[in-house]
């Protein structure tokens, strides 16, 4: 049978470099799925990937001619334009493996220090009413917001968060990013929110930043109101607020580790 055949002169001419083949493109294919796992990337990706197979299927099946040409010639640009709209996430994943290497990917990031020295000095901040905003990087990559920060790059500590915002300082100003256990950046400029809710249309600035970029990306924001001494959070483009170091815990811990048994015993999420 001259499939069989074929199949058979395939064989014979699959050696040693063609293992190595397959398995480089696996990991080419494998690396980009983890970078992009859990991302609002992955998402979008699936729609489009979705879409592209109903045009080959549908192209193929009724032999239309037009959509035929345009999935055959289409592949190397939708590949080059992913690459440019996803950059900032391809960066992150990237510098993820730089910093922790492949064994990163496999252990989740450890936010227990972080949750700590947040608490900790926006505790501290909320009582002597001095005005901040930590941003907490999760998924989406920041990266265009932090470069209109000052970096930093020093491991986070509740001293380090707290001077950060102490009046006057250099750096006081706009926001804090943090990344896993490090305060990358601070006097970051953050989009202010679009659209607040009827009780909140007098919120100032502080907060609508603190809202702002929760609205495009699935980082965690808290802010400590100078005003006030108040304590918010703010998630998914909604703000609330938190009664005391003890509330800001239990939110923290509910959004960045869900898998504790703290928060597999709770009931309702805090925010
Ligand atoms: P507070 O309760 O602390 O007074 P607020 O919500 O009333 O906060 P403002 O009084 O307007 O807000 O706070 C001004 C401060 O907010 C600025 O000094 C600056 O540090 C910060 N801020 C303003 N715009 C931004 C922005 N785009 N990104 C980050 N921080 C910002
Ligand atoms: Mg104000």
């Amino acid at each position: 049978m001259p499939d069989t055949q074929h199949f058979r002169e395939v064989l014979s001419q699959f050696d040693w470099t063609s293992a190595v083949d397959i398995l480089l493109i696996a990991a080419v294919i494998f690396t980009l799925l983890r970078i992009m796992s859990g991302t609002r990337v992955m998402t979008q990706l699936r729609g489009m990937l979705a879409l592209f197979l109903v045009f080959v299927v549908l192209g193929r099946a009724l032999d239309l001619t037009v959509i035929n040409y345009l999935v055959e010639n289409s592949v190397t640009a939708l590949l080059i334009g992913a690459a440019i709209i996803f950059q900032p996430e391809f960066r992150r994943g990237l510098d993820r493996l730089g910093r922790t290497g492949v064994s990163g990917w496999f252990t989740p990031a450890r936010y227990e220090d972080v949750i700590d020295s947040v608490v900790k000095a926006a505790g501290r901040m909320s009582a002597e009413k001095h005005g901040g905003l930590f941003v907490l990087e999760r998924e989406t990559g920041l990266q265009d917001v932090i470069e209109t920060g000052i970096p930093v790059d020093a491991r986070v500590s509740p001293e380090l968060l707290a001077g950060i915002f102490y009046p006057n300082s250099p750096l006081h100003d706009m926001a804090v990013v943090l990344r896993d256990e490090r305060v990358v950046a601070a006097g970051c400029v953050l989009p202010l929110a679009n659209e607040l809710p009827a009780f909140d249309r007098n919120l100032g600035t502080r907060h609508r930043a603190a809202i702002g970029i929760t609205e495009a990306t699935d980082a965690l924001t808290v802010v400590v109101s100078e005003e006030t001494g108040d304590i918010s959070v703010a998630l998914h483009g909604r703000l609330t607020h938190v009664p005391d170091e003890r509330g800001l815990k239990a939110v923290l811990e509910w959004v960045l580790e869900p898998g504790t048994a703290a928060n597999a015993r709770a009931g309702e999420p805090p925010v």
